[in-house]
């Protein structure tokens, strides 16, 4: 047992401590006596159960009162029982600390999730990478990855790719990059294995071919699409359940009846690279929107996408609703503007 490394157990006036210094997490105990409030200022330097006893017996608390303070400390997320030593091992310990603080109890169950999880990245430049090596840092435990383009010299540092990489096949040395810093994350899946949610990073459009299978097959995914000035990060379809990224095309296509004709030739266009902003804000959007949906937190890109700009630190966000020419949901267009109900 031992204070959860970045908790706090402030003193606030004779008799009244206060765990957590953040205003939406404190929790204000009183009716403590002064050396019950020297018992907890002291936490941070005891070890053990046992220890903190021998502190209490020290400064003449009684054994059952010390537990009832830690009971209440633990209650809000400050105490931890013991830790797994893989989580030091695999460099997630701030990943413990930072959820067990904010669901205000111990959240290995968030971190044992996130390794059991599978997330593919498809699209390796240097925005889809670093989103990689976020996932990776933040506890997922197999991270696919695809892209048959070569490393460009605009991929080289953000996400990792070294100049030596420069020519590579992208999918290979994202594997190998992944590997290195992160020996815990599984690179490869056995045949057939369905990922928890794939994140497509495109630019231009998003690929329609690679859309199709994923919506059909009803695996989640996230739309990550680099445009000229800004990247769209969302919507994160969930098959079936809100707007998909057909329903998105046919939204751009009601605005303008000659955009498929310009979305084909963008999606034939070359990548020409990410601005460092740009890349450095998508990949912290999406890998928060990620976990979110593998944390089963509420996720800000339902239907919605979020445009990421490097001139505007606060994205700027459009609802996309389903599109009742799509069917994706069930939904048909009946004449006479009557819709049944979904299949
Ligand atoms: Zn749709």
């Amino acid at each position: 047992m031992r204070l959860r490394p970045g908790s706090h157990v402030l003193w606030r006036r004779e008799g009244t401590s206060q765990v957590h210094a953040d205003p939406e997490l404190a929790v204000v105990l009183d009716g403590l006596s002064v050396e019950e409030q020297r018992l907890l200022e002291g936490l941070g330097r005891e070890t053990s159960e046992s220890a903190v006893l021998a502190r209490g017996r020290e400064l003449g608390i009684r054994a059952p009162r010390v537990r009832e303070l830690l009971t209440r400390l633990e209650a809000c997320g400050a105490l931890e029982r013991d830790r797994d030593p893989a989580v030091g091992h695999h460099g997630l310990g701030a990943e413990l600390d930072h959820w067990s603080r904010v669901a205000q109890r111990d959240a290995r169950d968030v971190l044992t999730r996130r390794q059991e999880a599978v997330v593919a990245v498809l699209g390796l430049d240097r925005l889809g990478l670093l989103l990689a090596s976020g996932l990776a840092a933040a506890g997922v435990g197999t991270l696919l990855t695809e892209d048959r383009a070569r490393v460009r010299r605009e991929d080289v540092g953000l996400g990792g790719y070294t100049l030596r990489d420069v020519g590579e096949q992208r999918g290979d040395r994202a594997r190998g990059i992944l590997r290195l810093t992160y020996p815990h994350v599984r690179t490869s899946a056995p045949p057939r294995t369905r990922p928890d949610l794939v994140v497509l990073v495109d630019h231009g459009v998003s690929d329609p071919v690679r859309l199709r299978p994923l919506v059909r097959e009803d695996v989640t995914h996230l739309l990550v699409v680099v445009r000229e000035v800004d990247v769209l990060v969302g919507p994160l379809v969930t098959p079936g359940g809100g707007p998909c990224g057909r329903c998105v095309e046919l939204h751009r296509t009601d605005a303008d009846d000659r955009w498929p004709a310009l979305a084909t030739q963008l999606l034939g266009a070359p990548d020409r690279g990410v601005e460092a902003t740009s890349a450095l804000l998508a990949a912290g959007t999406a890998v928060g929107e990620v976990l979110a949906h593998l944390d089963g937190r509420p996720v800000a890109t339902s239907g919605t996408s979020l445009a990421v700009d490097a001139r505007r630190p606060v994205p700027r966000t459009r609802q996309w609703p389903v599109h009742p020419e799509c069917g994706c949901t069930g939904l048909a267009v009946v004449p006479g503007g009557a819709q049944p109900a979904p299949a």
